[in-house]
């Protein structure tokens, strides 16, 4: 929370910052007139503060450094890609499109391997070695055996950040494991919010914003709320794009998400492939060479980003 000192008068220097305070906030007429979203993860003006009910009025939302709409969350500092090593066992093809997927935002990504404990100190050690030829460092951990929480939790302090991974991999139960028990700015015993936020009153608050808002009922809307995480950071309590989709994704782009494909183009001399708007794909003055694991995936993936591309072209 930023708060206003005088909404009216007051400059962003001499705005006082609060954070640890929980207030319950209605958002200024003329910011939904202008279509400003007010997302969570916002960092937002807060006047009119009504400190013995605990509420304020959004002013303004400040620019944000990040946004992903699935689910909608401002200010992410992190993608948490989250695949098990077994029950399900771990893909190679569909991990790489939640790795591009989560590349694509642009937003730094660590990648956890759950259910370590199901699986042999060998495989473990194979995995590492080849991720490490994809351009990634695996964190290994067991939600059941609470091996490698420590680790996440350091990796996840002072961030907020946004859980992603296919279903039944363990994000619920590590974002359970992880959660802090400690509401932010509560006091113990201090029920104020809770209360609140049980009351009939909020209910319908936001039900009715919710449905003029996007038109859909109450049941088909994702909520998300950010989990004070044990050890510091905040963990979006919704998993996020469970099916990559990738359609933010160009041909073009598609081989700035591949490490590999990076390294390559920084490592090699001259640095650029003969042609501009060169694929990687056996083209005359390519400087990406074919001879890595993941490049009949990228292949794979080009062709059926090309297939999209086209039939969108065709329906336009
Ligand atoms: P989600 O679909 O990714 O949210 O996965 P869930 O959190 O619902 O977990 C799916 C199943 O995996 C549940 O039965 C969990 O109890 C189980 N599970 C979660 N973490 C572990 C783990 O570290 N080891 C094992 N063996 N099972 C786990
Ligand atoms: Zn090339």
């Amino acid at each position: 929370i930023v708060q206003s000192v005088s909404p009216e008068t007051s400059t962003l220097d001499s705005e006082e910052q609060i954070i640890g305070v929980e207030l319950l906030c209605v958002v200024r007429a003329v910011l939904k007139k202008i279509k400003r979203r007010v997302l969570v993860g916002d960092k937002v003006l807060v006047g009119a503060i009504d400190w013995v009910d605990r509420r304020g009025v959004i002013e303004n939302v400040f620019q944000r450094k990040s946004e992903i709409p699935d689910p909608p969350v401002a200010n992410v500092d992190q993608l948490l890609v989250l695949f098990s090593m077994d029950q399900p066992k771990l893909e190679p093809f569909l991990l790489t499109r939640f790795l591009v997927e989560a590349e694509s935002t642009g937003i730094p990504l660590t990648l956890a391997l759950n259910k370590s404990e199901l699986v042999d100190e060998e495989s473990l050690e194979a995995w590492k070695i080849r991720l490490h030829s994809w351009g990634y460092e695996p964190i290994f951990c067991s939600v059941e055996s609470k091996y490698g929480l420590d680790t996440l939790q350091f990796t996840l302090r002072e961030q907020t950040s946004v859980l992603v991974g296919p279903s039944g991999v363990g994000k619920s139960s590590l974002i359970n494991a992880l959660r802090s028990n400690q509401r932010v700015g509560g006091a113990e015993g201090d029920n104020w919010f809770d209360s609140v936020l049980g009351s009939k009153w909020f209910e319908d608050q936001r039900v009715g914003e919710v449905s003029t808002r996007s038109g859909r009922g109450k049941h088909t809307t994702r909520n998300v709320s950010l989990l004070p995480v044990s050890g510091g950071g905040y963990l979006a309590d919704t998993p996020g794009f469970s099916q990559p989709s990738l359609t933010k994704v160009t041909k073009q782009s598609l081989a700035q998400h591949f490490p590999e494909i990076r390294r390559m183009l920084k490592d090699s001399n001259p640095t650029k492939c003969s042609f501009n708007d060169c694929l990687h794909l056996g083209e005359p003055g390519c400087v990406v060479k074919g001879d890595w694991e993941r490049y009949p995936y990228y292949f794979q993936l080009v062709d059926e980003i090309r297939i999209r591309e086209e039939f969108q072209l065709r329906t336009i």
